[in-house]
This record gives structure tokens, C-alpha cells and sequence, in this order.
């Protein structure tokens, strides 16, 4: 290939698009993360150096072809790098938002000196410039004249859709939601995604000939009848809890029964107010360090809490380095996010205890100091109580640590499952991909 710049790297530093102001974002849902102007973009572009052996590339779920398409940029060729992009990433509007990168962590400039290509802004720079020049159009598509079902709206029944429908099938989206997206939808905060972003793909998908039929809990033991293949993309909706004494006090919830309850006000719905799970007005005990709890961090803080607290049983990282746990790297549930940097306290090394209540709701969490040490030959550390007890005051709590991997039937030979559904709870990157593959296996079947 050619390269149109590869020494770019040593003049060039990378510029992040950064965060619009606390004092701006913090009293809206509009998303935080800002954009560059395509000067500015396609200098950034130009940052990546062709490796001869393209980590990113590897580190990505999809395989997205990251040189090639920076290189696109770079000669300013918007249209060839949407191609190039769209080649292996159905969803970059979606990724180019909220994916973690494993690419920019894998990238030779981080390796070398910390200072990645911002592929993922790049890719979200592609997506809106193929989507406001109208690259991104319906596809008129030849039916094969077999069907597919699909149960789940997530990002990967969205992707298995997307790939059956572009190989003919006819696809009917299942979902028991009322519009299409899964988590992106009714989990991930608008200031992190901004819904009209999904609605405009799901207006492509269904001008392509996609149906949607929402509202509908499908009983996957009882498959709606009529579909040569079906593909089970409906997520790991069950939220890890935390069975210790005072768990039955009001007040303390899982995480999204409060993000997915702002997100359809948001969206318009009204609750009446005794099924209102909101943190105005309360101190927010978050229990878990994840995306989800940081989440909840930034939709405490916009509803107006007193005060927000983020407990982790997992230790701080070492202060000047990366984020790092004692066991293989974590990155994603110590980094610091937007919503951390709009105001919270983290603590670390804590175990809930008990939840204090009175009159029936919560008003504080016993916690307990837990210390780590190395596991045998580097192996999962262990972790040692330390007797030393300390009460967190809190009239909201919100459990953000993690989903169960979800059980599924036998099912017959012609059923797939795919996302988080058949991995657990994971990332969009990764639903993506999945579902990518679950329609490449029900082509396969299908044509056997
Ligand atoms: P889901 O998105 O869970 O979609 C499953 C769909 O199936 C839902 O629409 C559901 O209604 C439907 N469904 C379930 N059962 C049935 C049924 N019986 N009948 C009909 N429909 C059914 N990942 C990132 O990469 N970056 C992030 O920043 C990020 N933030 C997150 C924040 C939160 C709060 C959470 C919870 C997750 C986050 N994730 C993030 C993870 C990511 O959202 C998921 O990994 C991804 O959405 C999984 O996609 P999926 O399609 O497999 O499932």
C-alpha cells in the first residue's frame, strides 16, 4: 500500500477530540466526546505508520483493516475508507463511540511511546461523513427466498440481520423491547451514545427490507414457526447480585433498573414516581467498578445526587501507570472515565457486608478492608479479609458487578446463538463480530 505520510508519527503528536466541560455536560445527556475538524482528523490520519505487521488489526474482534483506512483519510478518499471500514464493521457509528479500542491498545505507537492513533475517533469521523454525504444508502438486494429469524435487537441480531439480509434471506428481528438496539439502546447512557444514532441505521435496515416486530418476548424453547434458521442474540440480561444481609431494603437496585428507566424518559416514556429509581437528592453507593457502574456514576451526577461513591473489591491500581490489576491486565475496570472525572469517590479493596437499613430502606453499607496477595506461580491472587469495618452512609444503592453467563435449551440444529448471549456479557465489538460469524454458520447450514 501506499502510504501517504509514514513518518507523520514524529511531528505529529495525537490530539483527542477530549470531553465537552463538566460544568457544559454535566447538566445534560447530550454525549460528551466532541469531534475534530477534517484538517485536524486527517492529520491524525496520517499518525499511523503502515506496521509491516498491523497489530491493531489482529487486537480487533472484527479485523477491522485500521493502516488502510487512515491512509484513506489521510488522502482526504472519505468515501474509500467507509468502503474499507464497512468491509468487516456493519455498526463504526456504534464503535467509534463506545468501543474500548483494543486496537489503539495494541497499536505500535502505544507500545512505543504511549501515543496511539485515535483509531476509534477516526472510525466514528468515517461513519458520520458516510452518513452525512449519503454513502450509506439501502442496498437493493436479490431474495433467495428462505427465511431467518432473529431474536434479539442488540448489536448482534443487529449485525447477523444486517449480514443474512445482504446474502438474501429475509429477515424478521424479534425483540421484546420497544425499539430496536438492546443495550445500546436501554443500558448505555445517551451521553455515551445519543439514540437517533441507532434510529437512522435501523431506518437503512428496514428500507433494505429487514422487519422489526418489537414487543415480542419470544419463548426460544417455542421458536415462531415458518424460518429455515434462527439466530439467538438475546443478550446476558441477568445482572450479578449481592445476597448479603438487608438486601430485601428499598433503595438498592441493580444498575439497570435506573439506566434503562432514564433512557425511556429520555426517550419520552413518563414512570409514575414510586417506580422512579432515581438519585436526586440521595448519596449513591455504586458497588462495582465497571463500565456499568461508571455509568451509573455519570446518571447519578446528571439526576442531581448529593453525593456518588464507586466501591471496587478489586485494589487501586499503582498511581502513574496504566491501570493495571496484580492479575492479567484489566484495563477496562479500573480505567477512569468521563463520568468519574464529573465527580465521584472511588474506594478500593472493599467487600460488602450487610446493608444498613432504616424504616425499611436503606441508609448505609458495612463494608469490610480486603488486602490481595499472589496467587501460587503468578495463578488469580487470593483475597484476605482484614477484620477492619467502616459504614458508608448511602440511600441509593445500584449493583453494577457484572452479568451471569446466561443458560440456553438444546436447541435444534438449525439455531445459533450469538453476542453476549452465547459469550456472557462482553462488548459491542464483540457482538458485532459474533453475529457476523452466527450468519456466515446459518449461510453455511443453510447451504449445505
Ligand atoms: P444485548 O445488547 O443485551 O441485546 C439483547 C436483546 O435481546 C435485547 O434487546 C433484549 O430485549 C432482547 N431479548 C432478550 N430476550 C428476549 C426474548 N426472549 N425475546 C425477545 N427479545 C429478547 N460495551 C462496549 O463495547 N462499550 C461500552 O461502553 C459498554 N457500556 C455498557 C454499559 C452498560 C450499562 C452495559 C450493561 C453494557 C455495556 N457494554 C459496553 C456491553 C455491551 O452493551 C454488550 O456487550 C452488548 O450490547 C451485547 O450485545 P448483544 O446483542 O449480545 O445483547
Amino acid at each position: 500500500k501506499d502510504m501517504g505520510n509514514p513518518k507523520a508519527f514524529l511531528t505529529i503528536p495525537r490530539q483527542e477530540a477530549g470531553y465537552r466541560p463538566i460544568h457544559d455536560r454535566i447538566s445534560d445527556y447530550s454525549e460528551v466526546e466532541q469531534t475534530l475538524n477534517s484538517r485536524d482528523r486527517k492529520l491524525q490520519a496520517s499518525r499511523c505508520m503502515d506496521c509491516g505487521v498491523p497489530f491493531c488489526h489482529w487486537a480487533c474482534p472484527l479485523g477491522n483493516k485500521q493502516p488502510e483506512f487512515q491512509d484513506a483519510i489521510y488522502k482526504g478518499k472519505w468515501e474509500e475508507a467507509y468502503k474499507i471500514l464497512n468491509e468487516t464493521n456493519d455498526f463504526p457509528e456504534f464503535t467509534g463511540r463506545i468501543c474500548p479500542a483494543l486496537c489503539e491498545k495494541s497499536c505500535v505507537l502505544k507500545l512505543s511511546m504511549d501515543s496511539p492513533v485515535t483509531i476509534r475517533e477516526n472510525e466514528a469521523a468515517i461513519a458520520e461523513a458516510a452518513f452525512r454525504e449519503g454513502y450509506i444508502k439501502p442496498r437493493n438486494i436479490e431474495r433467495n427466498g428462505r427465511k431467518v429469524a432473529v431474536i434479539g435487537a442488540g448489536p448482534a441480531g443487529l449485525a447477523a440481520a444486517n449480514q443474512l439480509n445482504g446474502k438474501g434471506y429475509t429477515v424478521t428481528v424479534f425483540d421484546k423491547n420497544e425499539a430496536p438496539g438492546g443495550l445500546l439502546r436501554y443500558g448505555i447512557p445517551n451521553f455515551k451514545l445519543h439514540k437517533p444514532i441507532i434510529d437512522r441505521r435501523i431506518r437503512v435496515m428496514e428500507e433494505e427490507g429487514i422487519h422489526f416486530k418489537m414487543n415480542s418476548d419470544v419463548d426460544v424453547r417455542q421458536l415462531p414457526e415458518g424460518f429455515d434458521a434462527y439466530c439467538i442474540c438475546t443478550g446476558a440480561p441477568t445482572a450479578r447480585d449481592l445476597p448479603v444481609p438487608g438486601r430485601e431494603l428499598k433503595g438498592i437496585h441493580p444498575a439497570l433498573d435506573m439506566l434503562a428507566q432514564q433512557n425511556r424518559i429520555l426517550a419520552g416514556m413518563t414512570f409514575p414516581k414510586e417506580q422512579l429509581v432515581t438519585a436526586k437528592g440521595k448519596k449513591v453507593l455504586v458497588i462495582g467498578g465497571g463500565d456499568t457502574g461508571s455509568d451509573c456514576i455519570g446518571t447519578s451526577n446528571r439526576q442531581g445526587a448529593v453525593s456518588v461513591t464507586q466501591i471496587e473489591i478489586m485494589p487501586q491500581p499503582p498511581v502513574g501507570q496504566n491501570p493495571a490489576t496484580p492479575w492479567p491486565q484489566f484495563p477496562i475496570v479500573l480505567k477512569t472515565t468521563s463520568s468519574h472525572e464529573e465527580g465521584c469517590s472511588r474506594l478500593w479493596s472493599l467487600a460488602t457486608r450487610k446493608f444498613l437499613g432504616k424504616n425499611g430502606k436503606v441508609c448505609g453499607v458495612e463494608v469490610e478492608q480486603v488486602e490481595w496477595t499472589p496467587g501460587p506461580d503468578s495463578g488469580r491472587p487470593a483475597m484476605k479479609p482484614t477484620g477492619k469495618v467502616e459504614v458508608i452512609e448511602a440511600d441509593l444503592v445500584l449493583l453494577a458487578m457484572g452479568f451471569l453467563k446466561p443458560e440456553h435449551p438444546q436447541f435444534a440444529e438449525n439455531v445459533f446463538v450469538a453476542g453476549d448471549a452465547a459469550s456472557g456479557a462482553s462488548l459491542v465489538v464483540r457482538a458485532i463480530a459474533s453475529g457476523r460469524k452466527a450468519a456466515t454458520d446459518i449461510d453455511s447450514y443453510l447451504n449445505k
